[in-house]
């Protein structure tokens, strides 16, 4: 069985294109559409034909290639039910544990509501490869735009249940902006210090900070820490209820 090649390229201003390719169906499947054009010269540059789209959730920036690839390609849409009016030319419906074969490999589907209803995210757990979305960013979360804190929590929740070594393959580089504020959260953190520095190297030289694992994320996320005594105790909140914190940090991100 060939590994599941993942590969990866910016798109618009600061969304991650993925293409995934199964070398022995030949299978490729496109993780969102943020631009057709550069996900068409992506897959001229690999030699690769698209066969599917994976939608993550509704939002422009990430089902707006769908309809051009899809007429270019003839390529099967998937996404989740709960999206099935917003994804354009959606074919398949996902829910919460459904398992999408793609040649040898398999992703399982998980509902992550919170920043949108009805977002899904893709885990290969035999490659130990996650496509999250919006949901769950490097030092970061998605905005809530539809969800409650309760709900986001949740999902966020699940991802963190996942092994430590796996790959968090987020939608967009926003990690530089996002450990500025979890600094300022929990300045005691020493991973998150040595991480923030690491981060600001990476981008002097403009590389990606995508993927992260979820070891890494739970060690300096403040989104996954809301069991952190000093995150506690910074924000007021020692003892606090896990969701209150969580929803407290999110709330005080919002207006950072
Ligand atoms: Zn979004
Ligand atoms: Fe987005």
């Amino acid at each position: 069985m060939s590994m599941l090649e993942v590969h990866q390229f910016p798109c618009l201003s600061d969304n991650y294109g993925y293409l995934i390719h199964d070398a022995d169906s030949g299978l490729t499947a496109s993780i969102d559409t943020p631009e057709a054009e550069a996900i068409n010269a992506a897959l001229a540059e690999k030699g690769w034909q698209l066969t599917h789209i994976l939608n993550t959730h509704h939002h422009r920036d990430h089902t707006g290639g769908n309809e051009a690839l899809k007429s270019r390609w003839g390529c099967t849409i998937a996404g989740s039910k709960g999206d099935r009016d917003r994804i354009p030319g959606i074919d398949v419906e996902f829910a919460e544990g459904d398992i999408f074969p793609f040649g040898s490999h398999e992703a399982q589907i998980f509902e992550v509501s919170g920043h949108t209803i009805g977002h899904i995210a893709y885990y290969f757990a035999t490659d130990r490869a996650l496509f999250c979305g919006d949901t769950l960013f490097v030092m970061g979360c998605g905005r809530l735009f539809e969800g409650t804190p309760t709900q986001m929590w949740g999902s966020l929740s699940k991802l963190m249940s996942l092994p430590d070594d796996t790959r968090v393959y987020c939608a967009h580089e926003y990690t530089q902006a996002n450990a500025r504020f979890a600094l300022s959260v929990e300045p005691q953190n020493d991973s998150l210090q040595a991480r923030a520095a690491e981060v600001d190297q990476l981008r002097a030289q403009d590389k990606p900070t995508v993927p992260s694992t979820i070891g890494q994320e739970k060690a300096t996320n403040p989104f996954l820490r809301p069991a952190s005594a000093a995150l506690q105790s910074n924000l007021g909140m020692t003892g606090g209820e896990l969701v209150e914190v969580f929803a407290e940090t999110r709330r005080r991100k919002d207006n950072f």
